[in-house]
């Protein structure tokens, strides 16, 4: 018999699960508040690791494009210290394919394949109804019932409370997010000083980090511990006023470290929050979260992997199983509560470390995670 089911979300968690699904030839609505898929901009780089990201996009039939998508020698890492002085440049091996870059807007167009999203239905909530099914109300008023609703509508999931009255808290960490383009042409300095991967700098409670995407794009993101009302009142359109505090914060940084910022073209901020590490629920009968819904972590190269493996991983249990939905969903979240818990409890003590009163921390993390 086939299962009314409903995913709310198209990021990572909610296009690997419908996209594994329709490989096992059942389909799924998926439900997308964003009007269309280039509503607004997609975000960064990702890298997507050969045990989590990778093995969702096997299970989803899809390797193979990724890897002649992906860019493997986006796991270049260099670490400067404040000064500018060089203090670690790890590049991978030309073979390394452990964690290669992919652009999110890539990643996004490589899970939608066929899958026909509805997009510009915003869920306001799901009331779970017993035998009658799940019912989902839209923000424009109409109602649906299904018999699985999958919530991987991230960090303010609206469908987290029909599970769990927990929200998300202030990690203490914030970033400001900016973008330099063409970098190679305009930038050259830039460029050789970021080289193929990321680079890091590490200062007291603060720290600047610039990765390149592809096409020349690089997205520059300043970190640093502040309460959450700083910078509020700063209009986020008045790029010139959050370069001039970010200048100052950084202030005494080497020139062309502050040079990311100084080029950079628009400021974004994000308070980064989290959930409590082991986020778990009772079970509900007909509801299940995936991805940063379920469990929001700080930004440490975990949430879009595990978002990923989640969805791949939640759609063969239902498509493996015996065609008793609740039994599938409840093993499956068995299993995401202890690899999320896991990972909740690495990034977070990493978060602490990367963004800490002792450079030197953030550098024995790195010295401890990459290869030698
Ligand atoms: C700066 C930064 C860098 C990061 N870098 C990495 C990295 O390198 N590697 C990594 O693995 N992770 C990284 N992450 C984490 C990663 O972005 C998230 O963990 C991942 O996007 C979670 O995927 P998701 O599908 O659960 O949620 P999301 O990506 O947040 O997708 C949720 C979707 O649901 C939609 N939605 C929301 N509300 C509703 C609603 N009410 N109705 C309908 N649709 C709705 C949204 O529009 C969106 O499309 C980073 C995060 C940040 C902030």
């Amino acid at each position: 018999m086939m299962h009314r089911i409903a995913v709310v979300g198209s990021g990572p968690a909610g296009l690997t699960f419908a996209r594994v699904m329709h490989r096992h030839g059942h389909p799924v609505t998926v439900l997308e508040r964003d009007p269309a898929p280039d509503s607004r901009p997609p975000g960064g780089t990702l890298d997507l690791h050969e045990g989590l990201g990778q093995l969702a996009l096997d299970k989803a039939g899809l390797l193979a494009e990724f890897q002649a998508l992906s860019r493997p020698e986006g796991q270049a890492m260099r670490i400067l210290d404040a000064d500018g002085t060089v203090l670690r440049d790890w590049r991978p091996r030309p073979d390394d394919r452990a964690n290669p870059e992919i652009d999110r807007g890539q990643l996004r167009d490589l899970l939608l394949g066929p899958l026909d999203v509805q997009w510009g239905r915003g869920v306001t909530r799901v009331v779970p109804r017993g035998r009658e099914g799940v019912r989902v109300h839209f923000e424009d008023g109409r109602q649906e019932t299904f018999d699985l609703v999958v919530g991987a509508d991230g960090a303010w999931s609206r469908i987290r409370p029909a599970v769990s009255p927990v929200t998300p808290h202030y990690t203490g960490v914030t970033l400001v997010e900016t973008t330099l383009d063409d970098v190679d042409a305009r930038h050259p300095d830039l460029a050789r000083l970021i080289g193929d991967g990321s680079m890091a700098v590490y200062g007291v409670n603060r720290a600047l980090v610039a990765q390149r995407n592809s096409g020349g794009h690089v997205r520059v993101y300043a970190q640093f511990r502040a309460p959450l009302d700083r910078h509020t009142n700063l209009d986020p359109a008045d790029a010139e006023a959050v370069r001039s505090s970010l200048l100052a914060l950084f202030d005494g940084w080497a020139a062309p470290v502050l040079d990311l910022l100084r080029h950079g073209t628009a400021f974004v901020r994000r308070p980064l929050y989290a959930l409590p590490v082991s986020h778990t629920w009772t079970h509900v009968a007909g509801v299940t979260l995936l991805g940063d819904a379920a469990h929001l972590m700080p930004p440490l190269g975990a949430g879009a992997n595990l978002a990923m493996l989640e969805g791949a991983e939640l759609a063969e249990s239902i498509a493996n199983g015996s065609g008793e939905l609740d039994g599938a969903v409840r093993a499956f979240e068995e299993k995401m509560w202890a690899r999320a818990g896991r990972w909740a409890e690495i990034t977070t003590a990493g978060l602490e470390r990367l963004v800490s009163p002792d450079p030197a921390e953030a550098l024995a993390l790195f010295d401890q995670v990459q290869p030698s």
